[in-house]
């Protein structure tokens, strides 16, 4: 189905609401809303809203989300050594010398980002890292475009079947010196899932995450007499303000992430062109087939790879893809041009599912 962008609901950076406000008698037990910011954690802003009896409820599971957040931030950082943890610093400075010993969470994440290579053809791929390093470094600086030798060059030490997890003795090793782990694309959602999932074991049970272009929803809004989130899908475009608006809101049921993957969000201009951050390992260069793919689904790493995969891949890969894993999606193309899933289009008040 192709649809035209014709729409944009309300004009704030805010991706969640009309979570109150419902005039229905609520028939659930009354829980009171609260929120809290983690502005520390990967690079984003990470914001929870949960409806819970008591501030200090709420509080015992902000602490939980934060904390388990923050330990996964520093087994993920590729750029700090932590003291006395072996993080994925760690194993990139070990690269052509010696296994590490890790964190079952860095082996469970690593072993999800394989299947993503596996499902992506090769697109999206972890040990991109040597690649994914010059292009951050160039996109940092902000002026010019990465020579395509240097790129060619690092994408020789890019190949994923070097990479050796030790399930048994705990270990990760890259076999070759210079080769190292980029896990921008998976990450992040790995450790909000994972921490919504220890919260969740402490008693935690409606509530919404947003970390940074992830959207987890735990159990459903307690307030009123749906079941339902709204979760705001955010405009690529500002509008002639400046300010960023929203696209689409969908509805989303249980326990679910919805991830969006972008080239608005960190990207450069050489010469007018915008780069964005999303490289595709065949071209080496920037993916550019789409302004935004907006990916949901119950587990919260598939769906951040999903996201950043099906913003590399043509529409009918992408496609055999999100259909193999139960995935609903929005692509939108440069022409601002909509394809959806039939599941999707379900779901999304502009496309008349709600
Ligand atoms: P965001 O980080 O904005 O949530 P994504 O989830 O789409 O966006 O992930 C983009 C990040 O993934 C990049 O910043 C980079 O670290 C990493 N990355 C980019 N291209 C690839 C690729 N082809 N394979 C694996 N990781 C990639
Ligand atoms: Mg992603």
């Amino acid at each position: 189905m192709l649809y035209k962008r014709f729409f944009c609901l309300i004009s704030a950076f805010v991706l969640i609401f009309s979570l109150a406000g419902c005039s229905t008698p609520s028939p659930k037990t009354p829980l009171q809303k609260f929120s809290a910011e983690f502005p520390e954690l990967f690079d984003t802003v990470t914001t929870l809203t949960c409806y819970a009896e008591s501030r200090e409820e709420f509080d015992r599971y902000a602490d939980i989300v934060r904390t388990q957040m923050m330990r996964l931030h520093r087994l993920f950082d590729i750029y700090h050594g932590y003291e006395g943890v072996n993080n994925l610093y760690t194993v990139n400075e070990n690269a052509g010398i010696a296994p590490v010993e890790v964190d079952t969470d860095i082996i469970d994440m690593l072993a999800a980002a394989l299947e993503g290579y596996d499902f992506s053809g090769g697109a999206l791929n972890v040990a991109l890292g040597p690649v994914l390093r010059i292009w951050h470094e160039y996109r940092t600086d902000g002026v010019a475009l990465p020579p395509m030798d240097m790129l060619r060059e690092a994408s020789g030490l890019a190949d994923i079947g070097e990479l050796i997890i030790d399930r048994d003795n705990g270990t990760v090793f890259l076999q070759k010196k210079g080769m190292s782990l980029d896990v921008g694309a998976v990450g992040k959602a790995y450790a909000a899932g994972r921490a919504l999932d220890a919260a969740r074991e402490q008693g935690m049970t409606s509530a919404i995450l947003n970390a940074g272009g992830n959207i987890i929803t735990v159990g459903s809004p307690a307030v009123g007499d749906r079941d339902w989130w709204n979760v705001g899908v955010q405009n690529p475009d500002l509008d002639e303000g400046g300010a960023q608006t929203l696209l689409d809101s969908i509805k989303i049921t249980g326990d679910m992430t919805v991830s969006t993957s972008g080239g608005y969000q960190r990207f450069y201009l050489v010469d007018g062109v915008s780069y964005n951050h999303i490289i595709d390992p065949e071209t080496l260069m920037p993916a550019s087939r789409y302004k935004q793919v907006t990916v949901v689904h119950k587990t919260a790493a598939l769906a951040d790879l999903l996201s950043t995969t099906l913003f590399i891949l043509p529409y009918e890969q992408g496609a055999g893809i999100a259909e193999r894993y139960n995935a609903e999606v929005l692509w939108v193309d440069l022409d601002d041009v909509w394809r959806a899933t039939a599941g999707y289009s379900a779901i999304s008040q502009v496309m008349g599912g709600q």
